[in-house]
């Protein structure tokens, strides 16, 4: 008989706090997690501040010294300048306060410092709030970093509610588009013989479909919809955690989204491209595409290329570049990927183009 060799390792948050006014709890999660006395915050000029400020207050009440460092995108510059003001304060935590970019500063900066994080979105663009991996720019593109889960998550409706609606719409789109995600890890489990995991995909697959059948209720001003779409955020971070990779989350569709950026910039927002990716991988896959764009337009997330403010030939230039962004993610696009005439097609009869 062939002996077990097998061994595997998930970390999870040890505490997600999620709703109103839950930035009033966090001298108490520090309190419970031990941390010594001497934290650093990452935050930004433009998210954070009112946040920065709210959670600096109730630490120091606590009887935290707080030392706040405010930088701007997520660059290996800005790590380091936070891994430095670590040494220099001998923090003992961090945490990132706003948007994406500084929680994947923070969740870095904690891998190389060893130290516990904390994650406090004040949007939720992406699932990357609650996630082990970071997206970190190199050479002005953006890399996924394997980093660190946060200890503890706190995700305050109130404040969430109040960022612009486009970045909640862009988070939605980004759990949505596990539905092809999982699709693709499928296929290569069959073509592939690739691991899987039934929890990680189940899990993948209710956070897409809560987010999905609650489309109706996710609405602009409404602090109800940063709740309804926090958890499925989180439960797809935790997915990723369980696989032990981003397979759960990220097939096709983020592989378009990664293209897209590449060919337009800064023109749309992650969950946005990987949104319209998802409808148009979904009807590759053969699936439901039409329930996907409906979904998509009643959260008033772009579905078509207009809405994304790219153009025609990026659409097509990113469908077929996208099977070489992640050649070994085996998926619907296969090895050699789309030709420019499948690939105009495809857009067409999906609406986007
Ligand atoms: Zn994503």
């Amino acid at each position: 008989m062939e002996l077990f060799t097998k061994a595997k390792a998930m970390v999870f948050p040890r505490e997600v706090l999620a709703g109103h006014h839950v930035l009033d709890k966090v001298g108490e999660m520090c309190r419970r997690f031990g941390f010594g006395g001497s934290g650093v915050l990452v935050t930004g000029p433009t998210t954070g501040p009112i946040a920065a400020k709210q959670v600096t207050d109730v630490l120091t009440g606590t009887g935290y010294e707080i030392h706040i460092i405010e930088l701007g995108p997520a660059t290996r510059e800005n790590v380091d300048k936070t891994k430095a003001l670590v040494k220099e304060v001998q923090a003992h935590f961090i945490l990132g306060v706003g948007g994406g970019s500084k929680i994947d500063i923070a969740k870095l900066a904690a891998k190389e410092t060893e130290l516990p994080f904390l994650s406090v979105p004040t949007s939720a663009a992406h699932d990357g709030i609650a996630s082990p991996s970071a997206s970190i720019i190199d050479d002005k593109v953006p890399h996924s970093v394997e980093a660190v889960m946060p200890m503890g998550i706190l995700a305050d409706t109130h404040i969430i509610a109040k960022s612009p609606y486009r970045l909640l719409a862009s988070g939605c789109a980004d759990v949505i588009s596990n539905l092809t995600a999982i699709r693709d890890w499928e296929l290569a489990v069959r073509l592939k013989n690739e691991e899987f995991s039934t929890t990680a995909y189940t899990l993948s697959k209710i956070s897409a479909t809560t987010i999905l059948q609650s489309a109706p209720m996710i609405k602009p001003m409404v602090e109800e919809s940063a709740w309804i779409a926090i958890k499925p955020i989180v439960s797809s971070g935790i997915s990723m955690s369980i696989a032990g990779s981003s397979r759960p989350t990220s097939g096709s569709e983020h592989m378009f989204s990664h293209a897209l950026n590449r060919l337009a910039p800064g023109k749309a927002l992650h969950g946005e491209m990987c949104g319209v990716g998802t409808i148009m991988m979904m009807y590759l896959h053969g699936g439901n595409w039409e329930e996907i764009r409906d979904a998509l337009k009643l959260m008033k997330a772009p579905v078509t290329v207009h809405e994304l403010g790219v153009t025609n030939t990026d659409i097509i230039r990113a469908l077929c570049q996208a099977h070489t962004i992640r050649p070994e993610r085996y998926t619907i696009l296969g090895d050699n990927g789309m030709t420019p005439e499948a690939a105009e097609n495809l857009a067409k009869l999906t609406g986007v183009l």
